[in-house]
């Protein structure tokens, strides 16, 4: 499918997308700079919704192989994407955007409990909606959230937004021979295990027929260019 047909999708981003030069955290500027991504596409007439990661903040997996309790960990990872998401929010507010956080553990006086038909009624207002704390489930990752919400959403495609400009054969930050691939397969990512996102979440993309688009969401400008058919990227489809 060529990019230019999507009209609904979700953008999925890594917490540490948020943390810009830092080690750990929310960098503001930088939190401002993708919600100036996010409206830009907004404007040009596509339907967003985003998942945000935790990991600039907690990750489970990485506690609990220090000794912490998985599902404890997991739970502290899922807030984690709690926090990031109010903070996309509130730079997506801050330029005039309408927005709602929805979280999969309901937690009333900080934000909506996630329901679908009240998110399908959201992104119908026009609202951008953030979906929090994941699946809402341990042993999950943001990945997976991202697959089953735009497969919820019926999003015409999953962008995750990475810091480079989509898949490589060899990472190019290390490799110069490194070559970009323009498109793969859901079977040839999950057999040559490349890393696009986690294997469950592809296989759900592969399963609904949710094309994955990989882009740098670094560049100023970029989610609107791929959106519009005009950017560099790589899709995964069948
Ligand atoms: N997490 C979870 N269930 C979910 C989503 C996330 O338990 O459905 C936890 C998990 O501990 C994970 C953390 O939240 O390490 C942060 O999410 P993730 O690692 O996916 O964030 P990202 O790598 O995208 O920043």
């Amino acid at each position: 499918m060529p990019t230019r047909s999507y009209k609904r999708i979700l953008l999925k981003l890594s917490g540490e997308a948020l943390m810009g030069d830092q080690q750990f955290g929310i960098d503001t500027e930088t939190v401002a700079a993708i919600a100036g991504e996010v409206k830009l596409a907004k404007e040009a007439g596509f339907e967003l919704c985003l998942v945000v990661g935790g990991g600039n903040i907690f990750r489970g997996l990485a506690a609990a192989e220090q000794g912490f309790d998985r599902a404890s960990a997991d739970y502290m990872g899922m807030l984690a994407t709690v926090m990031n998401a109010l903070a996309v929010q509130n730079a997506l507010e801050q330029q005039g955007c309408d927005t709602r956080v929805m979280s999969a553990i309901p937690m009333a006086s900080v934000c909506e409990p996630y329901i679908r038909r009240k998110a399908v009624r959201h992104m119908e207002k026009d609202r951008i909606v953030m979906f929090a704390a994941g699946t809402g489930n341990p042993y999950f990752t943001t990945d997976t959230a991202a697959a089953l919400r735009a497969a919820e959403m019926q999003c015409d495609a999953l962008f995750k937004g990475t810091s480079v400009d989509g898949v490589y054969t060899s990472d190019p930050k290390k490799d110069a021979n490194a070559t970009r691939y323009d498109t793969l397969s859901y079977d040839r990512v999950l057999s040559d295990n490349l890393r696009v996102m986690d294997a469950s979440a592809v296989a759900l993309c592969r399963d609904n027929d949710i094309p994955i688009v990989v882009f740098n969401i670094r560049e100023r400008g970029n989610l609107a260019r791929v959106l519009a058919g005009d950017g560099v990227s790589t899709t995964v489809s069948n």
